[in-house]
């Protein structure tokens, strides 16, 4: 047998912390009736029924179709908007910074190219005065002072020996280079952008050289203009201006990968490896990437190259710091939603109640069909949509169709076929309501004289037929307010209520002279002993008043019969 339900004891339960009942859970099988169940036998507490408090009913249906439609809803949205937003951000974030790339790549590529002018035009001044050293001086001072391009200028000659410096604090004139960049561009005699070294007196630098000819096409050294990395250039100053605010940066690299700039001067002349923003800038490609960063931080960077230089500039922001502005935006959202589904859901919960009230009232009432305030129960429902009132209509042809057929029943089950009359339940059921109602009254035990002799002569439908003619003989005698009963075969009792016993006494002479007098036919007359009971103390029984009028009756049979006797005068 399946267990539907758990039932519990409230009280036990609580009681149960200290002692113990053994009546605290219990199962319920299908069959028993769960809706009336007797108190709990161990503490007299009060069932509750697990499966009653987590019933779903239209109401609370209603309640979660919407809550879970509104949520998903809502979700769905947020989500969506949030999904929409966050691809744009990342898109405008991914081309924002693929345009800053590129306007500084072009930057820096103006100025080098600048730079390489200058360099030529002196170069070209020059060629054919490297024996005047304060001409030298002077043009490397004028290269380093005019427009800021430079740290540093330095003249050498093919040996790689150097004629002139700007500063002079170098105190390089007369020395013998052999730094990286001084052998390359002696060794490659051509217009070049050096690769970062560190120069004779310890700085981190990049050489813009220019090589010079002479007129007959020799080489005679270069001339060539540094930028310090670690230290103010114009190259920092060009790509140090960077206006965001929001965690992004820019850095240069060099075609070795090698950072020719960065916003930590600490990691410039570092070379990065497994970047493949790097790895693509480097191979003269633009565009933009998605990576993650050397602290694991996911990084939007677009990036262009430098063509004149080999170089590339990367402009990165976080990912985290792109997408902050959608999440406030998606909590303001959410702030101001949040009090309006919670309205719209208070409406739904209130809408839902109305809605189903009407359904649940007959719902309820038709648990208790059977009892006779149903109909007015029904009746004040008020069904104000079709669907209820539909139900209510019909519940009400219902009940009133169970009430009549119950009414019928009832009427049945308390009526003698035989004579119409009330039967012994219908007259224990008014003796009951009348002691109820503490309406005093008296009866009248009533039994026909020697009734057997009748159906031994006569027969025994003749023998009905004097019980019917009697009926309607006691019923003639008696009030609208009397109730004729037969108790069974030829014994009868008629409650007359608000009757005292006297009263009573004088009808049932009356009643006894009629059926005497009274011709039945082919019986011809009988006769009827009576015996005359009355109750209207409230502290007596009606049994006893019943036995009072039997004994009474035996009286009167034992005296002769065809007369009557009070329970009084009976002793
Ligand atoms: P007494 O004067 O002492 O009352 O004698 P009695 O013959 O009337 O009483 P008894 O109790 O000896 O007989 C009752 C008779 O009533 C017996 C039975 O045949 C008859 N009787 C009971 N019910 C019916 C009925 O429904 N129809 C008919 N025709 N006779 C019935
Ligand atoms: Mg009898
Ligand atoms: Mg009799």
């Amino acid at each position: 047998m399946a267990v539907r339900d758990l039932i519990f004891c409230v009280r036990s339960i609580t009681r149960n912390l200290t002692a113990n009942c053994c009546h605290t859970w219990n199962a319920y099988i299908p069959g028993n009736t769960a809706l009336r169940l007797p108190p709990c036998c161990s503490c007299d507490g009060v069932y509750v029924s697990i499966k009653a408090f987590f019933r779903l009913d239209l109401r609370r249906l209603i309640l979660l179709l919407a809550f879970a439609t509104a949520a998903i809803t809502l979700i769905n949205g947020l989500y969506a908007s949030y999904k929409v937003q966050r691809q744009l951000l990342i898109d405008q974030a991914l081309e924002n910074n693929f345009v800053y790339a590129s306007k500084l790549a072009a930057s820096t590529d103006n100025f080098l190219d600048a730079a390489q002018q200058q360099l030529a035009y002196s170069a070209m001044e020059i060629t054919s005065q490297l024996h005047d050293e304060s001409m030298l001086f002077q043009t490397a001072e004028r290269l380093r002072k005019q427009t800021d391009s430079f740290n540093s200028v330095v003249i050498v000659d093919a040996s790689g020996m150097v004629l002139a410096t700007s500063p002079d604090t170098l105190q390089l004139q007369g020395e013998q280079l052999a730094s990286p960049g001084a052998l390359q561009a002696l060794k490659e005699q051509r217009p070049l952008i050096s690769a970062p070294y560190i120069s004779a007196v310890g700085n981190l630098l990049v050489s813009i050289s220019q090589p010079l000819f002479s007129t007959t096409g020799e080489y005679l050294g270069y001339i060539g203009g540094s930028l310090y990395l670690q230290k103010r250039s114009i190259l920092n100053d060009l790509l140090g201006k960077h206006y965001y605010q929001d965690g992004s940066y820019i850095y240069v690299v060099d075609q070795n990968k090698r950072l020719l700039y960065h916003p930590q001067p600490d990691r410039v002349g570092n070379i990065v490896y497994n970047n493949t923003v790097i790895d693509a800038v480097t191979q003269g490609k633009s565009g933009t990437g998605r990576l993650h960063n050397s602290t694991g931080l996911e990084i939007l960077a677009g990036y262009a190259p430098i063509n004149n230089a080999g170089w590339g500039v990367v402009a990165q922001s976080p990912l985290s710091s792109t997408l902050t502005p959608l999440n406030t935006l998606m909590r303001t959202v959410v702030d101001h939603t949040l009090p309006l589904a919670l309205i719209t859901l208070l409406l739904i919960w209130w809408l839902a109640r109305l809605i189903s009230r009407p359904l649940w009232q007959l719902a309820d009432s038709a648990q208790s069909m059977d009892e006779s305030g149903s109909p007015n129960r029904i009746q004040d429902v008020r069904s104000w949509y079709f669907e209820s009132s539909e139900l209510k209509r019909a519940m009400l042809i219902g009940v009133s169709l169970l009430h009549n057929r119950m009414g019928k029943l009832q009427l049945d089950a308390q009526t003698d076929p035989l004579t119409g009359l009330s039967n012994r339940r219908g007259a224990e059921n008014t003796l009951t309501l009348l002691k109820h109602e503490h309406t005093p009254f008296s009866i009248l035990a009533i039994d026909i004289d020697h009734f057997k002799r009748v159906n031994d002569t006569y027969g025994h439908d003749c023998g009905d037929l004097a019980l019917k003619s009697l009926a309607l003989l006691m019923r003639a005698c008696t009030r609208k307010d009397d109730q004729v009963c037969r108790m069974g075969g030829e014994e009868f009792l008629i409650i007359l209520p608000n009757t005292n016993e006297q009263v009573a006494l004088e009808l049932a002479e009356r009643l006894r002279l009629k059926v005497q007098n009274t011709e039945i036919e082919p019986i011809g007359k009988i006769t009827v002993s009576i015996g005359i009971a009355g109750w209207n103390d409230q502290k007596v029984d009606t049994a006893y008043t019943l036995k009072a009028a039997d004994k009474a009756l035996y009286k009167a049979k034992a005296g002769g019969r065809n007369r009557c006797e009070g329970h009084h005068s009976a002793g």
